[in-house]
């Protein structure tokens, strides 16, 4: 039976000091860029994207379905090259995929044959240029694939196998791994999505705590605008497909946040004011909740 993963706090130093800097160099920049799929007369995905994303920012997109989240998160990995437009991180033009980011995505998706630390390791045996360092320095990775599942409390489970985690520890575990290589760039796709409702909150904690300690840029795609406006510094909100930034919301409650900030009612009028913003966005397309 999988293990359960309640009172599993993150125990992660907080600087309070550094808590409240705002972000200001642009850390992804995307500029009028198109994206069409299967070539000229096929699917235009996103029309004139534009929306750049501060270092050490974190930014939630939310937006209806099928309005190009995803492919978002492709261009901006190089996983998509656009036809139009273009797309920088850290100042380089983006032309094939990325080293220096971090994913995850709603189903963690460890491998049912590793351990939960070789688990953890595994970008370190793909991505330069630890792979090099790999075979000399393994003690200090393996120490270093501890320390961070101890700070999102998974201390002693590493060498249980995923299967013997629960759900939540398996997330846990799969934000270890997309950020054992100290990306610069954090891209979470709805990875919260399939987690029950404490859980969920549970690990908004894990990733508020990983954040203010490392301060990477994260760009969190996600349908719950409760998440996106407790988490983020800004909200980006999509328009219907082809998609554009509708809205950017600057969210300016004061950091570290406790889980208490989503009762208040400030917190309820920005999530209703993206939330009326959505609803006219779906409105405004005739394929309301298609995905294709
Ligand atoms: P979201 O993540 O917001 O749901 P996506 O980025 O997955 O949206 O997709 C945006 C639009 O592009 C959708 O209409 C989707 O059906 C379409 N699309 C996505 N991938 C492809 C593909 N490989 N080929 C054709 N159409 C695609």
């Amino acid at each position: 039976m999988a293990a359960r993963d309640s009172n599993l706090a993150l125990k992660w130093p907080v600087d309070e000091g550094d808590a409240q800097a705002q972000p200001t160099n642009p850390f992804v920049s995307i500029s009028d860029v198109n994206l069409t799929y299967g070539g000229p007369g096929g699917v235009l995905a996103v029309e004139k994207l534009t929306m750049t994303v501060r270092e050490g920012e974190f930014a939630a997109v939310v937006g209806p379905s099928g309005c190009g989240k995803s492919t978002l998160m492709k261009l901006t990995t190089g996983l998509v090259i656009p036809q139009v437009g273009q797309i920088a991180v850290k100042d380089k033009p983006v032309t094939g995929p990325l080293n220096i980011v971090g994913m995850a995505f709603q189903n963690p998706s460890l491998l049912p044959w590793r351990t939960t630390l070789d688990n953890v390791m595994l970008p370190l045996e793909i991505v330069s240029p630890h792979r090099e360092r790999l075979k000399k320095n393994r003690d200090e990775y393996r120490a270093k694939a501890e320390a961070m599942l101890e700070l999102v409390g998974l201390k002693g489970f590493g060498q249980k196998f995923p299967w013997q985690l629960s759900g939540g520890m398996q997330q846990r575990a799969n934000l270890c791994r997309a950020l054992i290589h100290e990306p610069g760039l954090l891209m979470l796709d709805e990875p919260f999505g399939a987690l029950d409702a404490f859980t969920r909150e549970e690990l908004w904690g894990v990733i508020r705590d990983l954040h203010q300690a490392k301060r990477f840029t994260v760009i969190l795609v996600t349908h719950d605008l409760r998440e996106a406006v407790y988490l983020a510094d800004r909200v980006f909100v999509m328009s219907a497909r082809p998609g554009r930034v509708l809205l950017e919301r600057e969210v300016g409650f004061p950091r570290p946040r406790p889980i208490e900030v989503t009762y208040s009612s400030e917190f309820n009028d920005v999530v209703h004011e993206l939330r009326e913003k959505i609803a006219e966005a779906r409105a405004d397309t005739p394929q309301i909740g298609a995905k294709n």
